[in-house]
């Protein structure tokens, strides 16, 4: 018997006694947008009194993510997106299409997003945002165009999907807005989202999970996450071929006190998340598409962070919180748990996250 017959004969054996790794039916990608890691310190010990107290933090596998944009260090959410789900970097302010594009100028080449895998492979998608639902990194999951401000560019997109019948549940910020700028286009998003199957409606607690479809778009302000996350994952489980939630919590801390406490909600959020869902089957990854110039500078144990509410009294020395700038170009956390984590470790691109989904899924590229 030759070498490479034996050698053969031992992979097959091989392939036959070793079960092939566990494939995500679901995978939720949870995204705190400016959540850099001095960021999620100051949360774990504003919401919980101390450090690594977030679930994530407590997630069992984590690495660290470069976060720049194709032709800056410091990325925006546009960029810092679309690496994050089509694997390829762009510049600043551009939505899924890659670094030919010239911003608000010209289309550059159209980048598959994970979303549209996921849809082209007949699961279930959802996104999820307090902000705009055609905001930056919602955007980047469902739609592309040269410039992020092109709202009703980014609206059509919703409305024609390329692949599948496009996201199933759509639950945001920014309904004034949408409508405008699509009846500025001489269209209304909100009628055509209806004539494609969509529920639209108001409170996502609200929601009816019999719906299939699901478009829940508020006022600008806030809304609880928790019940309209229970509502998504209510929806999107009823897809036996599973489904991809993108979930995106703004954690810019140009008012400290409030983007902080808005991260502790987000980490509540996940944290019930993932005792809800089944872990064997669903990849849980959190991230952030870019860090925040917010630092630690004071504070003891037992003693709550005393926080500015806006970064110029965080210069007065009275705060243990400071706020010089705005977005920070520093690795930020990856962290992940359920099949296909293993694969979050060591130092990252922003952009090997797309390839961490797709191997989770078991889809190539
Ligand atoms: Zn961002």
């Amino acid at each position: 018997m030759t070498l490479s017959l034996r050698l053969g004969s031992f992979a097959l054996a091989a392939a036959i006694l070793l079960p092939a790794a566990p494939k995500a039916k679901n995978v939720i990608l949870f995204l705190a947008d400016a959540g850099g890691t001095s960021t999620l310190h100051a949360a774990s010990i504003h919401g919980y009194g101390g450090t690594r107290k977030l679930f994530e933090q407590s997630m069992p596998h984590i690495g660290l993510s470069d976060t720049s944009a194709s032709s800056a260090w410091v990325s925006d959410s546009a960029a810092g997106m679309t690496a994050i789900v089509t694997g390829a970097k762009t510049h600043n302010g551009v939505i899924s299409m890659g670094p030919d594009t010239g911003r608000g100028k010209q289309d550059g080449t159209k980048l598959k997003t994970i979303l549209e895998y996921a849809e082209e492979h007949g699961l279930s998608t959802g996104v999820i945002i307090n902000v705009a639902f055609y905001d930056a990194t919602p955007a980047a999951c469902y739609a592309q165009a040269n410039d992020r401000r092109a709202a009703a560019t980014i609206l059509k997109a919703f409305l024609t999907p390329h692949f599948g019948d496009g996201v199933d549940v759509l639950i945001g910020s920014g309904r004034p807005a949408a409508a405008k700028a699509s009846a500025d286009a001489g269209f209304d998003f909100f009628a055509e989202a209806a004539k494609k199957c969509y529920k639209v409606t108001d409170p996502p607690a609200a929601a009816d999970a019999r719906s299939p479809r699901l478009v829940a778009v508020f006022a600008p302000g806030p809304f609880a996450l928790a019940p309209a996350l229970q509502a998504a994952i209510d929806v999107l489980s009823k897809n036996p071929k599973g489904y991809f939630l993108m979930v995106e919590r703004d954690a810019h801390t140009d008012n400290p006190a409030n983007g902080l406490s808005r991260l502790v909600e987000f980490d509540k959020a996940i944290r019930e998340t993932a005792a809800r869902v089944d872990k064997k089957k669903t990849l849980l990854l959190f991230t952030a598409d870019h860090s925040f110039d917010l630092r630690m500078i004071g504070g003891k144990p037992g003693t709550p962070l005393s926080l500015p509410s806006t970064k110029e009294g965080g210069a007065s020395g009275k705060f243990n919180v400071r706020v010089n700038g705005s977005h920070a170009a520093e690795e930020v956390l990856v962290a992940a748990q359920g099949p296909g984590a293993e694969r979050v470790k060591g130092y990252l691109d922003n952009t090997d996250l797309f390839g961490v989904v797709l191997n989770a899924f078991g889809w190539k590229r």
